[in-house]
């Protein structure tokens, strides 16, 4: 269950889910999250967004 940017819609550019410590996340060239293959699924990001875009799926 690796974290997915399930309301990219919502992505305000924050930066605060930049908690991984696997370097899955990451920025596009619009400003909003990317999470790439090397998710753990730890959660921790999820946690860190205040706008509910990443959800474990
Ligand atoms: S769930 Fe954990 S490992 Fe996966 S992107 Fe978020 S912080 Fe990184
Ligand atoms: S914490 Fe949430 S709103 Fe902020 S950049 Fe990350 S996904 Fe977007």
């Amino acid at each position: 269950m690796p974290a997915v940017a399930t309301n990219l819609d919502n992505c305000c550019f924050c930066q605060s889910c930049n908690v991984c410590q696997y370097d899955a996340i990451s920025f596009g060239a619009d400003g909003k999250v990317v999470v790439s293959s090397s998710c753990v699924s730890c959660g921790a990001c999820v946690g860190s967004c205040p706008c509910g875009v990443l959800e474990l799926q």
